[in-house]
């Protein structure tokens, strides 16, 4: 894959996560305007709310873009992203005849707010990722029993909350929970001591299905990915899962990066998934490469502090990918709708500095971690400002997804005194 060149110079430049092979799809407002819809080139926005009103766009189920979010766009099918792409590609080519009237219809990323890029309908977190569920499975049952029988022939997951899903740049405020510390007989209600982060990717269902369906059309239903941290209250989760699984733990906050990388842009690093120690149900099957190697990392910072690298891995660590997950979630007959959200499960890679949580990280507690300014750390702290980063990367060319951050206030004093 090359680069594609593009007349605005800045998305030409090696490093920059947003060239014209990219052209990933968020929401922004700026002091002089609503939120709108925008693409990202080099360092600036395409307004194409405006370029659609003035007639640069055009879709043949338009108008897409006259509302704050992408879903619009999503319910138009795949013939319809692939028309927008072309148009797209079009207008910001270098030496495009249109240079000179979408020239006014940039807006410097830097003067621009970012919102949700999508209106999220429902939210399912999966736990897909081998090392990090042998390493929490380890933890919690034992290295013999770490891995439950069923996770090797289907993609565990739990129905989650679309309330909390946020976009980057939200402050996200510490818990409070019933907890039970093994050495208290009762279990008391108090701010969570073990807050900690997921490292996930989240794909978009972007068509909608009323039964189930393949893994080949469950891929063909995907709009696009994001980045996402799927905030944990771990002594929260310790106490309520069993025997059910994740409830008030997760409920807090999901973060999302604000801009949606399609498909399209992910396609020359699809890659397969890993051997497999038991072959799948036939509905289950790899049938292609549907994972993508993306290079992911994390990065923690003490309030007014800089950041130290917690972890750096890739999503092709995946035992599952998230056309096998949406597949799964359709057999009972569940039907799915555009703007549907799934959190991949975290994304651990086998060695230690390839962890995707604390929780992993400082082994519960047991090896915290030390950062660069000297402080020890084996859950988050208050004022620690988390930030994941990921871009899959070419030959001279880089897709980039931004970041996705959050800061971690503190605990309410408490929630009930009013
Ligand atoms: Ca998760």
């Amino acid at each position: 894959m090359s680069l594609l060149p593009s007349w605005v110079e800045s998305a030409n430049l090696p490093d920059c996560p947003f060239p014209l092979n990219n052209l990933p799809y968020g929401v922004f407002s700026t002091k002089d305007s609503d939120p709108r819809c925008g693409v990202a080139i080099g360092d600036r926005i395409l307004d194409v709310q405006m370029a659609e009103e003035l007639g640069l766009i055009t879709l043949d189920h338009g108008p897409a873009f006259d509302v704050p979010f992408w879903n619009e766009v999503m319910e138009m099918g795949p013939e319809t992203w692939a028309e927008l792409r072309r148009q797209l590609t079009t207008l910001l080519a270098q030496g495009s005849e249109h240079q000179t009237d979408v020239e006014p219809m940039l807006v410097a990323q830097s003067d621009a707010e970012l919102h949700m890029p999508f209106l999220v309908s429902e939210y399912t977190d999966f736990y897909a990722g081998r090392h990090h569920a042998t390493n929490v499975g380890t933890m919690f049952r034992g290295a013999e029993n770490a891995l439950p029988p069923n996770w090797l022939h289907i993609p565990i997951g739990y129905n989650g909350r679309a309330s909390s899903v946020v976009v980057s740049g939200t402050e996200v405020r510490r818990p409070w929970g019933q907890l039970k510390s093994p050495d208290q007989p009762l279990p008391a209600f108090l701010p969570c001591r073990r807050f900690d982060f997921e490292l996930e990717m989240g794909a978009i269902v972007g068509m909608p299905s009323d039964g189930p369906v393949t893994v080949d059309e469950a891929d063909d239903m995907i709009f696009g990915y994001v980045l996402l941290n799927d905030w944990s209250a771990r002594d929260i989760q310790a106490w309520e899962y069993q025997p059910l699984g994740p409830f008030q733990a997760k409920a807090t906050a999901t973060t999302i990066s604000p801009w949606i990388v399609t498909k399209a842009a992910l396609d020359p690093f699809r890659v397969h998934t890993p051997k497999r120690d038991f072959e799948l149900l036939d509905h289950l099957k790899d049938t292609g490469p549907m994972l993508y190697d993306i290079d992911l990392e994390v990065t923690l910072a003490p309030q007014g502090q800089a950041p130290t690298s917690l972890t750096k891995t890739n999503y092709r660590e995946m035992y599952y990918s998230a056309a096998q997950q949406l597949a799964h979630h359709t057999t009972s007959g569940c039907p799915m709708t555009p703007g549907d959200l799934l959190g991949s499960g975290t994304i651990s890679g086998a060695e230690k500095h390839q962890r995707g949580s604390m929780l992993e990280l400082s082994w519960g507690g047991k090896d915290p971690l030390t950062l660069a300014t000297g402080e020890d750390r084996s859950f988050l702290q208050d004022g620690d400002t988390l930030t994941l980063s990921g871009a899959a990367k070419g030959d001279g060319v880089t897709i980039g997804f931004g970041t996705c951050t959050g800061t971690v206030l503190p605990a309410l004093e408490d929630p009930y005194k009013r």
